[in-house]
């Protein structure tokens, strides 16, 4: 069988490794980060241009199955694989993580948008973003507060809010690792995606055992249809 694995996650990445073999295997990236993990098969990098494009895709690759592997906040992606998908019949899947859940301890504010996260996080305070650097002119809100933004490449562009900064670093951190950065940068509260999943969780230990407040993105609305929770269960959904 033909897969388009829309890509972007480690959980599209598992997969990959547990099919490739068994599957025809093509990978998709939206060329978001320069030096990209070799996926280890036929890869294809950049956006198709919307519906119209994904379906004329699917069509000329002869694609029998897409499985939809990206980030749980790439909604326009998501909907956009449903839709291509239904239009040209071919079968589709979410592979999608579960979200994060509050712990006892914790103190997690949750917002749909990040533009009321300035009438949460008070005036002063060292906030950090771990929201990736794509989200980051939403927090234009945000003046008086110390800004800090992890990327996992180096910038191109100067900060763009006053007295804050990049911070450079490749996932997944440590929750000692986390601890002793949020010590060192003096941070206050964080700023998080309900991303979900055990590889970016440590920031959120880390705030737990330090007794920071985090407000939490709620996700996006997804697409209807199939949805799995594990590459386990994908790789069942493709056998079936
Ligand atoms: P998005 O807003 O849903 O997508 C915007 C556009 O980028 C899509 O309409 C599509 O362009 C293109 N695109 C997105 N993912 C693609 C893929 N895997 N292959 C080909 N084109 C793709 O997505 P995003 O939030 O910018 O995220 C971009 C990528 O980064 C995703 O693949 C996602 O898995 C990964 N990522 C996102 C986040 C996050 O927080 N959003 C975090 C970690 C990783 P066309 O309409 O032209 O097809």
């Amino acid at each position: 069988m033909r897969v388009l694995v829309l890509a972007g996650t480690s959980e599209a990445r598992a997969l990959i490794g547990e099919i490739s073999g068994k599957h025809d295997i093509v990978a998709s990236l939206a060329g978001v980060t320069r030096e990209p993990i070799d996926l280890g098969c036929e890869t294809r990098v950049g956006g198709f241009g919307g519906v119209d494009g994904l379906a004329e895709y699917l069509r000329a690759e002869r694609i029998d199955a897409v499985v939809d592997g990206t980030h749980p906040f790439a909604a326009q992606m998501t909907w956009n694989g449903a839709e291509a998908c239904k239009r040209v019949g071919v079968r589709h899947v979410i592979l999608q993580r579960r979200g994060w859940k509050p712990k006892d301890g914790d103190d997690w504010r949750f917002v749909a948008q990040f533009e009321e996260v300035a009438d949460i996080i008070p005036q002063s305070a060292t906030v950090f973003l771990g929201t990736g650097r794509q989200t980051l002119d939403q927090f234009s809100g945000l003046t008086g507060r110390r800004l800090l933004c992890r990327v996992i490449d180096p910038p191109q562009r100067d900060f763009p809010f006053e007295g804050g900064k990049f911070v450079v670093g490749r996932p997944p951190f440590s929750v000692e690792e986390e601890v002793s950065f949020f010590k060192r940068e003096k941070i206050d509260w964080l700023v998080v995606k309900n991303a979900g999943g055990e590889r970016s969780s440590s920031k959120l230990d880390a705030a737990r055992l330090l007794g920071l407040p985090v407000v939490m993105q709620k996700r996006p609305k997804r697409p209807g249809g199939v949805v799995v929770w594990s590459v386990k269960d994908c790789v069942a959904w493709l056998d079936a």
